[in-house]
């Protein structure tokens, strides 16, 4: 029965847990689906998670609005401080503490060998920007990997999946919450996504190396007041990069000189990149986070994150 296990998404589960080095994984029916889910299997009433501020607007909108309803506390942290996720933590009462690296949209780092030396809670990575090919966050000791495998892992825009990777006890305890939760990846969705894993090391060697030549270009542009790219010297956590990471990544973002006007200007004028919200696909995409993956965010907080009127 599906809802409990699938041979097709197992084959799934069996590749990303090799690629990330882990005992096992573990599938859902979405990236939102792994973490939702995680969180929730997790944690419980009265119970305090230390997060990123810089997330996915998805994350940090469940965080937000979803958690305190169920009595779950969230402190924010500014993941590029040095040692702001364990200052944070409050021994016996922090049950998970949730990092993404490299992040949505500014691509900022977590110093993942400092989250793996939490002692205590839970640690957990999403790694979707980075895939198994740039880093592997439980070689560095971090309890959990989390991906949208929606993006590059299976890397053509036609399938919705999520996976987390990790120990295997601590996957069979999410696994008893998640079959009720519901979640559950698809197994066609699954062989896509096992289909994409096929060529994702010569797909983000190519990202990577496009996205280096227009970082490099781009942040040259009198336009341009910044280019946020984890493989330019100019990125404030470019040594942690060159620490953690093989490679700059696939993504970068850029604030443009002019604001919101400019950035439609930008997108309007487009010829061959698509706008559209997602990534790790063949096109070559590009959108505005403040009017679509983060619109759900208070400008208070959008500002504190760097989701700004010109990315
Ligand atoms: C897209 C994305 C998600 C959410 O994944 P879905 O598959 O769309 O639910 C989570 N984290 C990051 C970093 C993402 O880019």
């Amino acid at each position: 029965y599906t809802r409990y296990g699938n041979p097709t998404v197992q084959a799934f589960e069996e590749a990303v847990a090799s690629l990330e080095g882990a005992e096992s994984a573990l599938a859902f029916g979405s990236g939102m689906g792994a973490i939702s889910a995680t969180v929730l299997a997790l944690c419980s009433s009265g119970d305090h998670i230390v997060a990123q501020r810089q997330l996915y607007g998805g994350t940090l909108f469940f965080l937000q609005s979803v958690c305190p309803r169920f009595g779950i506390e969230v402190t924010l942290v500014d993941a590029a401080e040095p040692g702001a996720f364990g200052a944070a933590v409050r021994p016996g009462r922090t049950m998970l503490v949730l990092a993404e690296s490299p992040s949505n949209p500014r691509l900022a780092l977590a110093d993942l060998a400092e989250l793996g030396a939490i002692r205590g809670p839970f640690t957990v990575v999403d790694s979707t920007f980075a895939t198994p090919m740039l880093q592997r966050p439980l070689d560095h000791g971090v309890s959990l990997v989390l991906h949208s495998a929606t993006k590059a892992l299976a890397g053509h825009n036609d399938a919705t999946i999520g996976v987390i990777a990790g120990a295997t006890d601590l996957l069979d305890a999410i696994w008893g919450y998640a079959t009720l939760h519901g979640s559950v990846a698809s197994p066609f969705d699954a062989w896509n996504a096992l289909r994409g894993i096929r060529t994702l090391g010569v797909r983000i060697e190519r990202m990577s190396s496009t996205a280096t030549t227009l970082a490099h270009h781009l942040a040259a542009h009198p336009a341009v007041a910044e280019v946020c790219y984890p493989g330019l010297d100019s990125h404030p956590q470019h040594a942690l990069a060159a620490r953690q990471m093989t490679g700059g990544g696939s993504m970068f973002s850029l604030d443009l000189h002019g604001g919101e006007a400019a950035a439609h200007r930008l997108l309007r004028n487009l010829e061959l990149v698509r706008v559209a919200t997602s990534l790790g696909g063949p096109d070559t995409l590009m959108c505005h986070p403040a009017s679509t993956t983060h619109a759900g965010l208070e400008a208070p907080l959008q500002e504190l994150i760097g989701v700004t009127p010109g990315l």
